[in-house]
């Protein structure tokens, strides 16, 4: 794909967070991977007023190429393509219900199979650092270790996938499953699956999706 279509798609990317509801006013931050490094939203520029030549071209070595300040989470975005060769795009969040379990330093656990969507047994919830920082990057980097989304405390989620597309499902998925788990804490303490049914599903969604025509 080249440049200037990736540029509209990380456009329509961040814009479809507000339509999905999992942005709130200007939170969180979209990348997409190209050669030697990714293009990121820049900071602080509300969705609807984004255009793709506000996007910035970071370099894996952190050396930043645009108009505009790169969003203040470059590194964990760095982070992620430099050590998850499979991750194409990075979905950052402070989606509500997400963010709710974040807030509580809770991890999201086995209640429901798709919880595997994630890569594994839980959505683990990484420790609070100051955002924007190094120290959160590798917090986050460590919550994702056999996963492609985590919560960070008192602040949101990520997810990643191998491309935009993939990245945007997860996140919003997140959300959904941690309003679901919010929704039946309500009535009760949910059960849970067990690790052997959580792998199972872990495995399955490795190659579930539409088979390529
Ligand atoms: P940016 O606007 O700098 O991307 O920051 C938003 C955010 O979510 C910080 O964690
Ligand atoms: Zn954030």
């Amino acid at each position: 794909m080249n440049e200037d279509t990736l540029r509209e798609r990380i456009v329509h990317t961040a814009r479809a967070m507000n339509a999905l509801g999992i942005n709130q006013g200007k939170s969180g931050n979209v990348s997409a991977r190209v050669e030697g490094g990714f293009l990121v939203t820049p900071s602080g520029i509300p969705y609807e007023h984004l255009l793709p030549v506000d996007l910035v071209l970071v370099g894996m070595d952190g050396q930043a190429n645009g108009p505009r300040e790169p969003s203040s989470e470059w590194r964990f975005h760095r982070d992620i393509y430099r050590t998850r060769p499979e991750a194409g795009a990075v979905v950052h969040t402070h989606s509500s219900y997400a963010t709710t379990f974040a807030c509580l330093g809770r991890p999201i656990p086995a209640f429901h199979y798709e919880v595997a969507f994630a890569g594994g047994r839980d959505i683990r919830c990484a420790p609070y650092r100051t955002f924007g920082t190094q120290e959160l990057s590798d917090v986050a980097l460590a919550a994702l270790e056999g996963r492609k989304a985590c919560l960070l405390a008192q602040h949101g989620a990520i997810a990643f996938g191998t491309d935009l597309a993939d990245a945007l499902r997860l996140a919003d998925k997140i959300e959904h499953l941690a309003r679901i788990y919010w929704q039946a804490l309500q009535v009760g303490e949910p059960p849970l699956l067990s690790d052997g049914e959580m792998d199972l599903m872990a495995e399955r969604f490795r190659h579930y999706g539409p088979r390529p025509a």
